[in-house]
């Protein structure tokens, strides 16, 4: 029986995420969105003191133990106050840690995962590359075996915190044969450091939104990555890649969902001040039409993405209802942004309010983790009997049985 009422520990978190964005980040975002500024001392700072980077993370591997609610929970109220934000979440705390809990070797966990849950080294995710993003077999990065390790060569580009994170997913091509037929089971996820010799990162020039956090691009040239840096086995990265956005989808359908949130309370706010014909601009039934569709996207995205949550926490496999969640809460959330543009009229064409931030910031979440035609298409395939989920070698750990092995 799925229960939606929030148990102390998620209230207590959801409660003390929201207060210190809305107290120590808030009033620095409109600046730092301004200045394309990534404001890491305060943002990472401040979330690893709340415990938010290793949030999932069982307390063995440093993290805070909670569940997967929680990591929603959390993504829901920071991208409340800013996209970039909740962005960290997904690629550290989703994609990221949560992948290497799942598939990587009890060393790789100690050596990578305990740092990262604890914030002293942050994490992301390299899968698109210049020629390659929903057509993830059309990427061309190799490694190739050469000794005790595997020489990476290979571009990643649009890859968020790629300026900032320590260590990255990164998959690539281990089997050439495979790579000419396009035969998935040639690729292969590897952990590679930004210490290693041959990498180099830069931002993404002339981004547009979520101007407060950093997006950009990695080169790999001839970068030797020792074996015991193989996540999973030879030929299963196609597998970890899905496998870990599965995780990233779920938080950007919670983020996407505090987004909606803002936009209907900055909505609501400006509604019941600005005044046209004598009256405030709410008591115009077609302004309360775009507030009551807020609402009622708001109620429905949160609703998706807690029954995703709610399986993760069973251990019962939720691709297709995160797909759904994550392209239900990101369409809306493009609604809700042009929505509350609207009714700031010309006052939400300026950034002088959030709105036109919120418009800015919704529109890559309509790209990333899935373009809203891949989610379509995906879940036009399940009806259709053309798309079926199989049992991976590994699946996340459900809270229930980590409780279990915790006590
Ligand atoms: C802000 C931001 C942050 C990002 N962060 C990361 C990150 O951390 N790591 C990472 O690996 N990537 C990241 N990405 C990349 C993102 O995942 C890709 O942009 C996304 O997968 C889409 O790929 P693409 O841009 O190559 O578009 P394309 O795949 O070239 O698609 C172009 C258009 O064609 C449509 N299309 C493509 N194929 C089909 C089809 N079969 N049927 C119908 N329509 C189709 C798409 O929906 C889209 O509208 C980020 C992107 C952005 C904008």
């Amino acid at each position: 029986m799925i229960d939606f009422t929030l148990t102390d520990e998620q209230r207590l978190l959801e409660q003390s995420v929201r207060e210190w964005a809305a107290g120590e980040v808030a009033p620095f975002v409109r600046e730092n969105d301004r200045t394309h500024h990534f404001d890491r001392d305060r943002i990472l700072g401040g979330m690893a003191r709340l415990g938010l980077l290793g949030v999932s993370v069982p307390a063995e591997y440093g993290g805070a133990g909670m569940d997967y609610i929680c990591l929603g929970l959390a993504s829901e109220e920071l991208e409340y106050v800013d996209t970039s934000l909740r962005v960290i979440m997904s690629v550290h705390a989703g994609l990221n840690c949560l992948s290497l809990l799942t598939w990587g070797t009890e060393a790789q966990k100690k050596k990578y995962l305990v740092p990262q849950a604890h914030g002293t080294k942050i994490a992301g995710y390299g899968l698109t590359e210049p020629s390659a993003g929903s057509d993830v077999r059309g990427m061309q990065s190799t490694a190739v075996r050469r000794g005790d390790r595997y020489v990476l060569n290979g571009e990643k580009s649009w890859i968020s915190l790629a300026d900032v994170a320590d260590h990255f997913l990164v998959v690539a091509w281990t089997d050439p044969e495979k790579k000419r037929e396009r035969d998935p089971s040639g690729l292969t996820a590897f952990i590679v450091e930004r210490a290693f010799k041959g990498f180099t990162s830069g931002p993404m020039k002339e981004k547009w939104g979520i101007l407060a956090g950093n997006t950009g691009w990695f080169k790999m040239a001839d970068v030797e990555v020792p074996e015991e840096n193989v996540l999973g086995r030879i030929g299963e990265g196609f597998k970890i890649a899905m496998f870990a956005l599965d995780q990233g989808r779920y938080t950007v359908a919670a983020g996407a969902t505090g987004l909606i949130r803002a936009c209907r309370d900055a909505s609501v706010k400006y509604a019941l001040e600005r005044k046209t014909f004598g009256v405030e601009i709410g008591q115009h039934q077609l302004v309360k039409e775009m507030i009551a569709q807020m609402e009622s996207d708001y109620q429905s995205a949160r609703l998706l993405w807690m029954r995703s949550g709610w399986l993760k926490n069973q251990g019962l496999r939720n691709t297709r209802e995160t797909g759904l969640a994550k392209w239900f809460a990101t369409v809306a959330s493009e609604r809700a942004a042009a929505d509350c543009v609207q009714i700031h009229g010309a006052n939400g064409y300026s950034d002088e309010y959030p709105a036109g931030r919120f418009y800015r910031n919704c529109k890559g979440a309509v790209i990333y983790e899935g373009t809203r035609e891949i989610h379509k298409i995906m879940q036009a395939d399940y009806l259709l009997g053309y798309r079926v989920d199989r049992p991976t070698r590994c699946e996340l750990p459900p809270y229930g049985e980590r409780l279990k092995s915790e006590v």
